[in-house]
């Protein structure tokens, strides 16, 4: 099958200069501040070129971020990052839900963390994009769907936790009823260029929510409807 040469041929090349990229990204988002092992060997061991164009490819282990067509980027790494530690600090989350698939590399963090991940895309054409990479990847707990992110996925629903990738002026009230008791939700949030990162518990038994604030960052919009 086609995609499975492709497959063969994109992890032959994947080899000493790429596994060095990586441990030297590593080393850097250690410095930057990240501790969590888990998330680091996670970051270590996947391969973060097959989830951007080969003309790009070469830039892949740089901390930015970098775009993946529609006007829509793939995180900068120091930020999946961060956002996967605040995700899973206080106990590994049993159902995840992304919103914001874009290339698959932030889902697939997380599907080499957790036991079941869901992802949701507006862009058609991106979610693809990051079925093929999940595939060749063979990446098989995870379940994808093109779909407006701010409705979440009811029939799917409680989640652990659920993590934005794009930023809403607040979070959509709809995704926040999936949140299953003791869970978390890590989103930007606010407009382009005043985004903070928060992360909402909700309380196992009073129900109560408890913000954090985890920063400043810059992330896409979250927008409506399909394309
Ligand atoms: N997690 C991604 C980041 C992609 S950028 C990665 O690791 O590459 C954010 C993504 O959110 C974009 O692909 C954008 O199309 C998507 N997005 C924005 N609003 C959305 C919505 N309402 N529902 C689903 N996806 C949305």
């Amino acid at each position: 099958m086609k995609t499975h040469a492709l497959s063969a041929s994109a992890l032959r090349g994947e080899g000493l200069t790429s596994q060095r990229a990586r441990d030297r990204l590593v080393a850097h988002l250690r410095e930057e501040g990240i501790k969590d092992l888990r998330v680091l060997d996670a970051i270590r061991r996947l391969p973060r070129h097959l989830f951007i164009d080969e003309a790009l490819a070469s830039r892949a282990y740089e901390n930015t971020a970098l775009p993946i067509g529609h006007g829509q980027t793939i995180s900068q790494p120091w930020v999946v990052a961060r956002m996967t530690e605040a995700l899973i600090e206080r106990g590994v989350p049993q159902r995840v839900l992304e919103i914001g698939t874009g290339s698959g590399y932030q889902a697939a963090v997380l599907a080499s963390l957790v036991p079941q991940i869901h992802t949701v895309e507006r862009i058609e054409e991106l979610l693809r994009k990051a079925r093929r990479r999940f595939r060749q990847l063979g990446i098989e707990n995870l379940r994808s769907k093109h779909d407006d992110g701010n409705l979440g996925w009811p029939e799917e629903a409680p989640f652990d936790a659920i993590i934005l990738t794009a930023a809403g002026e607040g979070i959509p009230q709809g995704l926040f009823d999936q949140l299953a008791p003791g869970g978390v939700l890590v989103a930007p949030v606010g407009p382009s260029g005043a985004q903070t990162l928060l992360r909402l518990t909700r309380d196992a038994q009073t129900g109560e929510v408890l913000p954090e604030d985890l920063g400043q960052v810059s992330f896409v919009p979250l927008l409506g409807g399909l394309v």
